[in-house]
């Protein structure tokens, strides 16, 4: 059977996740089986020299595209699946991967399975746990093969990056279809990182909507400054104007691992925690003990974030003595 990796990238860079997307179809994958990355992009010398822990490449070129778009990047995908076949495709779930594996699945007309972040193989089916209502409910499901499944980043660590032979890459001209496609890039906006750049922090203290209103970030700024870290806030938090955009860890934010994150009155969603995942150090503050951050957590308290600042405030203030 044949298991496709979806991959991400610009530029002909391919992004982290796509290593985690081959080592989940890697954990797949059984004697005789083979996972196939495939990606779509400008170039394709990034994802030669990194997919090695994939057994072939497929790369779908456009030399003059920065990148490639959900639609046409899924039609080609699935011209190359109705050419070999398939059993499994793994997509990210990330902007682009939302619209990919949606298209992949109505296209093929296979079962798609969203915010997954377990999955075992029973012969002809998969045992898949997935996430509800922002990762409050685990659902277990049995899927039938063939099967789409969209993959949370950071459920699955990144398969090591080692180069791909050339006679395992196959190379597939997509400019036309890229021309042609009915949805243009039309610019990339970067961010300007001259105020703050959180993936460079090494500490992050981080409010979420607990925090309950603007006035109240200034005390966890000033916990902030006692720690020696950078103040970051979730999606919320950032839309209701509290924090400058910059500031926003996230699937639409920023993508931090730094070795203290401390998550104040953030719930957890699947989308936070794309962003931060992967830090060494988790410390989480939710009067929810079921909050799904207490799962990533390495540290939580059960407490109510006010109280908790103010005291750890009052220890790490210097001492005049
Ligand atoms: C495509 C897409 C992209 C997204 N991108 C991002 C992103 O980049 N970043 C992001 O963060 N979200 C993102 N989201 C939104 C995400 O789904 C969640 O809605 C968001 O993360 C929730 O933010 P929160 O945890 O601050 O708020 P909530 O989910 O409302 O959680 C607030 C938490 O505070 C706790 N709390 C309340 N009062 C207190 C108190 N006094 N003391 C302690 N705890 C308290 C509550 O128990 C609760 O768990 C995205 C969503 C989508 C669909």
């Amino acid at each position: 059977m044949k298991i496709y990796a979806c991959t991400e990238g610009r530029s002909g860079q391919v992004d982290a996740v796509s290593l985690e997307m081959i080592a989940a179809a890697r954990s797949l994958a059984r004697d005789g089986d083979d996972v196939i990355a495939f990606f779509a992009g400008s170039a394709a010398a990034d994802a030669a020299g990194k997919f090695g822990a994939a057994d072939r490449l497929v790369a779908a070129i456009a030399p003059e595209a920065d990148i490639v778009v959900a639609g046409t990047y899924a039609r080609q995908l699935c011209d190359v699946i109705a050419a070999k076949g398939a059993g499994i495709v793994v997509v990210p779930y990330s902007a682009n991967g939302l619209d990919v594996a949606s298209s992949v699945a109505a296209r093929l007309d296979w079962p798609l399975v969203s915010y997954v972040e377990k999955i075992g193989r029973d012969g002809q089916s998969l045992s898949v746990v997935g996430q509800l209502y922002g990762g409050k409910v685990l659902a277990d499901c049995s899927v039938p093969l063939p099967a789409v499944l969209m993959v949370n980043p950071g459920a699955f660590a990144e398969a090591t990056a080692t180069p791909l032979s050339p006679d395992r890459i196959d190379t597939i001209d997509i400019a036309e279809p890229v021309a042609a496609s009915r949805a243009r890039p039309i610019s990339i906006d970067l961010p300007d990182f001259s105020d703050v750049d959180l993936k460079a922090a090494e500490r992050i203290v981080c409010v979420g909507r607990g925090i309950g209103d603007e006035a109240s970030i200034d005390l966890a700024r000033d916990l902030a400054a006692l720690l020696g870290a950078e103040i970051a806030g979730s999606r919320p938090v950032v839309d209701n104007g509290w924090l400058p955009k910059l500031r926003q860890v996230g699937k639409s934010g920023q993508k931090v691992k730094p070795q203290l994150y401390m998550a104040l009155g953030v719930s957890g969603a699947p989308e936070h925690l794309e962003g931060m995942g992967q830090s060494d150090m988790i410390i989480a503050v939710n009067t929810d003990p079921k909050a799904p951050i207490f799962n990533v957590a390495h540290y939580g308290a059960t407490c109510d974030l006010f109280e908790l600042m103010s005291s750890l405030s009052e220890r790490l203030q210097p001492s005049d003595t």
